[in-house]
């Protein structure tokens, strides 16, 4: 990349079906913004030739939250604890997912990115982890509290990147998901975990930045600047490629 110019993050954003508007909550590109990055809100367009284009132009991703993932993905019939999908997100995301891995592009999943991460790459997802985990007390994943506010503690693994840019073994972090991954993807690692074993980041070996978190980080760092870390580490290594 040319000295000097920002790096492009293109952000998915989630599409209203009903509306038929595209949106994205402001802490994802404001985070990018800070982390002095040049954010993109990504059109969704199942033109792969279109998304083709628009994706060269970008130095790395940020696959934003938003509604499940439809289970044909991933092997699966969809139940019926599984929630709204959105297929174009599904298409265009699975898309940019895999090819970023591939490309050894940086990629930051959040949430339903976590999720789409692992299923691109062949891994699986609890469709809902309350109905489908019987053998243990499952944590309040779903939290009735303000956005910002962490309900949960999460433990990082000793030697994994997302430790290395939080700087901490344990974390309270915001939660807001009833699914989570199941199987990882060959090649995906298990960063940090909740008590009751749910899976809470990944990242792909050997990759220069592929990971994904099932927390909320662009709504915690406007009151705790630690959660900016993993926004600028994604925008440094975007600004190398
Ligand atoms: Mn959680």
């Amino acid at each position: 990349m040319a000295r000097g110019r920002k790096p492009k993050i293109g952000i998915t954003p989630n599409y209203d079906y009903e509306k038929d508007v595209i949106s994205i909550n402001r802490g994802y590109c404001d985070a990018i913004q800070k982390s002095g990055g040049l954010g993109i809100i990504l059109p969704l367009n199942e033109d792969m030739d279109f998304l083709q284009s628009i994706i060269q132009e970008c130095d790395g991703f940020l696959l934003s939250g938003g509604s499940d993932v439809d289970a044909k993905y991933y092997g699966e019939v969809n139940l019926p604890v599984n929630g709204r999908i959105s297929p174009i997100r599904d298409r265009v995301e699975l898309f940019i997912a895999k090819k970023a891995i591939e490309d050894n592009k940086p990629v930051m999943g959040i949430c339903r990115g976590i999720q789409i991460m692992n299923v691109a790459m062949g891994g699986s997802l609890y469709q809902d982890i309350y109905s489908q985990i019987k053998d243990k007390e499952i944590l309040k994943h779903f939290q009735d509290a303000p956005k910002w506010y962490p309900t949960h503690e999460i433990y990082i693994e000793k030697g994994s990147r997302v430790r290395e840019i939080m700087g901490l073994e344990r974390l309270e972090v915001n939660s807001f998901h009833h699914q989570a991954v199941k199987d990882l993807a060959p090649g995906m690692k298990a960063t940090s975990r909740t008590y009751d074993g749910i899976i809470e980041s990944i990242e792909y070996s050997g990759h220069r930045f592929a990971i994904g978190v099932q927390w909320h980080p662009e709504l915690m760092w406007q009151r705790d600047p630690v959660f900016l870390n993993l926004f600028a580490e994604l925008v440094d290594e975007a600004s190398k490629f």
